[in-house]
């Protein structure tokens, strides 16, 4: 018997839109406190008062004739205004499409042309990059300038704050709007080929929004103040802006301030809670945090880190030195961002055992479900060892790209190919080995790059290492491993190998050492391998040695 009849009782329809988030704004959270870092010092603004710009600027939408289902360009730092539009862009019926700043100017010329942005809105700061573009951007119609800085050549330009002016107080009779509509747009970096986009519904950021909510995830809460260093250009900022408005957490946005002695200031001053940022980031922090013992980062209780591995001793670094928690949570554009969270064990002790656990990835988030897929496809068992390609599926992973076929492989029965390879425990505790693309693949066997990394960072005089695979005639290819050494410190290629016997395999021991200056990093701050294997490729790579 069919249970039709049974059906429909409940508010099955009630749309998971951007809406609830902005009413939610103005109704729970009035006096939630947006704090954003600038040349004069901290602005500060509460969500009540944001709200009604929210309004305005959505009538600065209409004023510019942005149609429902638009791409609204961004290109901007963290901060108040960029905020202002995730709430507005979306609640408006458009999409917001944040454009990552630091990509090259092809790929930005692409990306722009491919979502056909009509109206892109520039902070003053990154007018001179955006101008040298604006010849081949010919489709787009006005630039909005965000602050009272130059705006340079940019043709037909308009001013944020003057529009708002103009557009006038009160509220704006918003649309309503299906939860599977489109809410926000970002593309990939495209390590190779062209980047793709991923096209976030409304739907996709309200589950993921409230999914970081969770206590075994970011557990973001009322209480907390969120410093946002992930960039809201990247993956929509990990959700963070979108979570702190659902739960009513204040924001502490540092602009374009993010080498460590500003954010370290701002931590010491602002005292947030909760921190995101990739690991390279926390890297930069700790060495200046353990050079100025007069700052105090000891408010962040709750921080998130991910974009690559995160080294254990970092987080053990932090949490024993500065009192600093960090939490790992991987993911990638394509899932929203965040697809799994480690939060350990309450009880357990701080041994090494413990600290191996917090290097992994962590469970899926509920929602996720989550699988590893051997090298003919077959699903890998749940026992810690076994690895494989994880593939994922969920409400808030992409099913394809958009307006993009190039990618369709990604994407197969439901699940997306992620390219990482992972072990999964009994727990479900996700632990990445690699990148399928830099994976060390040595006499038939695979090295895993990430736990070599791990533990040549572990060294308490190595302040980055990047390991990569440098073709062998014997072995097809063995690890070298490139590494930062704290300055003045004395170490040799010898000492980084004593310090790795024993606690990898034998036959995993990297061949050769490069002492290099600086890892070369990618737009949004991971270690870039793909420039590291060129040098290799090229004979330009510095400071090699001979080891094994
Ligand atoms: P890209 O780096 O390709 O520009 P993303 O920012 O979407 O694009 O990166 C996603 C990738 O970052 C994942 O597929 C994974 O390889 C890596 N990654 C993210 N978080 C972690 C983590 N905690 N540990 C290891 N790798 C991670």
């Amino acid at each position: 018997m069919s249970n039709q009849k049974l059906m429909g009782l409940m508010q099955d329809d009630f749309p998971l839109n951007l809406h609830h988030l902005r009413r939610r704004m103005i109704s729970c959270h009035p006096d939630a406190q947006v704090a954003t870092l600038t040349e004069q010092g901290v602005v500060r603004a509460r969500f009540g008062e944001i709200s009604q710009r929210v309004d305005r600027l959505a009538r600065v939408l209409a004023q510019l004739g942005v149609e429902r289902g638009d791409r609204v360009g961004t290109f901007a730092w963290n901060n108040q205004r960029h905020f202002e539009l995730y709430m507005a862009v979306p609640c408006y019926g458009a999409v917001l499409h944040t454009l990552n700043i630091r990509l090259f100017a092809e790929q930005l010329t692409y990306i722009v042309a491919h979502a056909q942005d009509e109206v892109i809105f520039v902070d003053d700061s990154l007018v001179p990059i955006l101008e040298q573009l604006a010849s081949s951007l010919p489709g787009v119609r006005h630039y909005i300038v965000m602050g009272d800085g130059e705006m340079g050549s940019l043709p037909n330009a308009l001013r944020y704050e003057e529009l708002m002016e103009q557009a006038g107080a009160g509220s704006f009779d918003y649309p309503e709007i299906d939860e599977r509509e489109a809410a926000a747009l970002c593309y990939t970096s495209g390590t190779t080929g062209n980047p793709k986009g991923v096209l976030y519904s409304h739907r996709s950021i309200s589950l993921h929004s409230t999914a970081t909510l969770m206590t075994d995830a970011l557990a973001l809460s009322k209480n907390d103040r969120a410093l946002v260093v992930v960039p809201m250009f990247h993956a929509n900022a990990w959700g963070i802006p979108h979570g702190a408005a659902l739960a009513g957490a204040d924001l502490v946005m540092p602009d374009r301030f993010l080498q460590a002695e500003p954010l370290a200031k701002l931590i010491t001053s602002e005292r947030p809670t909760v921190l995101g940022c990739v690991p390279t980031i926390f890297a930069d922090l700790l060495r200046y945090a353990d050079e100025h013992p007069e700052l105090d980062l000891s408010s962040l209780s709750n921080c998130a880190c991910g974009g690559s591995a995160v080294p254990k001793q970092l987080m053990r670094d932090f949490e024993e030195r500065h009192k600093v928690r960090i939490f790992q949570a991987w993911g990638m554009t394509e899932t929203s961002p965040v697809a799994t969270y480690a939060r350990p064990p309450q009880d357990s002790q701080h041994d090494e055992r413990y600290w191996q656990t917090r290097a992994k990835q962590g469970k899926p988030l509920p929602w996720v479900e989550l699988r590893i897929a051997g090298t003919s496809g077959e699903e890998m068992p749940w026992d810690g060892q076994s690895t494989g390609e994880i593939e994922v599926r969920g409400p808030w992973i992409a099913a394809r790209y958009y307006n993009d076929e190039s990618g369709e492989e990604k994407f197969h029965d439901g699940w997306l190919r992620t390219g990482d390879i992972a072990s999964v425990d009994e727990q479900g505790f996700v632990q990445i080995t690699d990148r399928a693309k830099d994976v060390i693949k040595s006499g038939g066997e695979w090295i895993s790059s990430v736990e070599l990394e791990n533990e040549v960072m572990s060294h308490p005089d190595v302040i980055e290492a990047a390991v990569i695979a440098k073709p062998d005639e014997r072995w097809a290819e063995r690890p070298l491993c490139c590494v930062v050494v704290r300055e003045g410190a004395d170490v040799s290629a010898e000492d980084l190998l004593e310090h790795l016997r024993g606690r990898v395999a034998k036959w995993w021991l990297p061949d050769e050492f490069a002492f290099v200056k600086e890892v070369p990093k990618t737009s949004v701050g991971k270690f870039d391998k793909k420039v590291l294997r060129g040098r290799l490729q090229e004979g330009s790579l510095e400071g090699r040695v001979t080891v094994n």
